[in-house]
């Protein structure tokens, strides 16, 4: 008898321990989104590129953020949003990894082009994007990044060249590329000041005479109320988040910015957004330096949910154009295999290894350039590497006529120093932290794929990197 009646009370535990677990399913977040999409008409759309950003940097950055108090690890904002997968490849033959410039001309055109080349086919004939589309629809166009604004991200949705690292000429096309006297970019955010006041021409200027607003650093940004508005914040790349001084704005900043100005047009507008330097650290197999600017992108994530939450015509894509290093969590150190990852080492930076590497340059004391920057602890032998790090002599400064080449330390010779000095430093991260990398370049897997807005279900799974740049055409076209 009693028996009989605990197998009831088992029964009946367990059928509403299903129907408990249905009205859960329910409520899924990933099911609301695709449940509330009915064919709405999109008005904005905002892409989003973390360059370099493959999926073990999705990973790396979860365990980074992760909350030690609780026993879960927690979703990163990226992770809530995931939806699919992307094939990165280039034009050519099957298997071949794609540069920046190929893929983001896919992203912007539609359209597979060979490495290196912005916009235009193999027979050099110039290939439509969607900011263009945008601008010839009434709708207002930006573009904000932290690479000089003619890196070939950005460059690809604005200029055709065949060319991506002609960086002066594609200046130029920020001007002359223009749709009934007005350049195609209302909204242009990042560095690269040296592209546009040259020698040979001004073209700060001349976006001024337009009736763009000019803007420099943080301040003026945030003061601009201009709807066409130039910001060039340094002469190349912005600093890293972990090293960026108060006047230079952040990409949220920047992001909030844009978006302020863009959204004044009642017909909407397309906005891109690159987390630019994410790859720039993988090439140098900086694990923290990739981790703070996908800190910086995630933020700026987090500023466009905001307006596209509130904005229900909005569609948000974010994914990357490739993944670079070929990142792994848990590597092999002098043999030996580590099935784990220690975030601990990465967290404990202040500053990245380049910031280090460029203070040790002056100071002439990688130990003591180290030390301020990381509490993480060094075995006798890497506090030996550092210690005696053999600096070139110093070059005498005063046999040259100006004082320009003391602080130029782009100059070839300190920037193999940097390059060996930050080699140095990554070596020391990736060993104690057990950072994996393959390569100093990029590789060819899959990338993920992040949207909210009411079209993301279309876009669900798996695709071609042209789908995307696709799928923004519909959108533009309505359809
Ligand atoms: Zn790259």
């Amino acid at each position: 008898m009693t028996n009989s009646y605990a197998n009831s009370v088992k029964f009946l535990v367990l059928i509403i321990a299903l129907l408990v677990g249905l009205i859960s399913c329910k409520t899924n977040p990933v099911k609301l989104i695709t449940e509330s999409e009915n064919s709405k008409p999109v008005k904005n759309i905002i892409l989003m590129i973390g360059d370099g950003m493959g999926p073990a940097y999705m990973k790396a950055y979860r365990l980074l953020k992760d909350n030690p108090e609780t026993e879960m690890i927690e979703m990163t904002t990226f992770d809530q949003y995931l939806i699919g997968t992307i094939d990165t490849a280039p034009k050519g033959k099957r298997g071949k990894v794609t540069d920046s410039a190929a893929a983001a001309t896919a992203y912007a055109t539609g359209y597979k082009v060979l490495s290196r080349t912005l916009s235009i086919t193999a027979d050099g004939e110039p290939l439509l994007t969607v900011l263009e589309r945008a601008k010839q629809l009434g709708k207002s166009t930006g573009l904000v990044v932290t690479s000089p604004v003619t890196g070939a991200t950005p460059a690809a949705f604005v200029a055709h060249h065949t060319s991506r690292y002609e960086y002066p000429k594609i200046a130029d096309q920020f001007m002359d590329n223009q749709f009934i006297n007005e350049p195609y970019v209302d909204v242009i955010l990042g560095g690269g000041g040296k592209y546009f006041v040259r020698e040979d021409r001004n073209l700060v200027n001349e976006f001024q005479s337009l009736g763009f607003n000019y803007v420099t650093d943080k301040k003026t940004l945030l003061n601009n109320s201009n709807s066409k508005v130039l910001g060039l914040f340094a002469d190349n790349q912005l600093n890293k988040m972990m090293d960026r001084k108060e006047t230079m704005p952040s990409l949220a900043e920047m992001t909030k910015s844009a978006i302020k100005q863009l959204s004044k047009n009642e017909k909407g507008f397309f906005l891109m957004i690159e987390g630019s330097q994410i790859d720039w650290a993988g090439h140098r197999k900086d694990i923290v330096g990739s981790m703070s600017e996908m800190e910086d992108f995630e933020l700026a994530m987090e500023e466009v949910l905001k307006f596209a939450k509130d904005n229900d015509e909005t569609q948000l894509i974010l994914t990357a154009d490739h993944s670079t290093g070929g990142l792994t969590i848990g590597t092999e150190v002098n043999g030996k295999k580590y099935y784990e990852w220690n975030s601990d080492v990465v967290n404990s930076f202040s500053k990245s290894p380049e910031k280090i590497a460029r203070l040790a340059i002056t100071s002439h004391d990688l130990f003591k350039e180290f030390k301020n920057a990381s509490s993480m602890e060094l075995t006798q032998g890497e506090i030996n590497t550092l210690k005696q790090f053999v600096f070139p002599k110093k070059r005498n400064i005063e046999n040259s006529s100006t004082n320009r080449g003391k602080k130029n330390i782009s100059s070839k010779g300190d920037s193999r120093l940097e390059n060996e000095l930050v080699a140095t430093i990554v070596k020391i991260v990736n060993d104690n932290s057990y950072t994996g990398w393959t390569t100093k370049g990029h590789t060819g897997v899959d990338v993920n794929l992040y949207a909210f807005g009411p079209r993301t279900k279309e876009i669900m799974g798996h695709s071609d990197n042209t789908k995307i740049g696709q799928f923004i055409f519909e959108l533009l076209e309505g359809n």
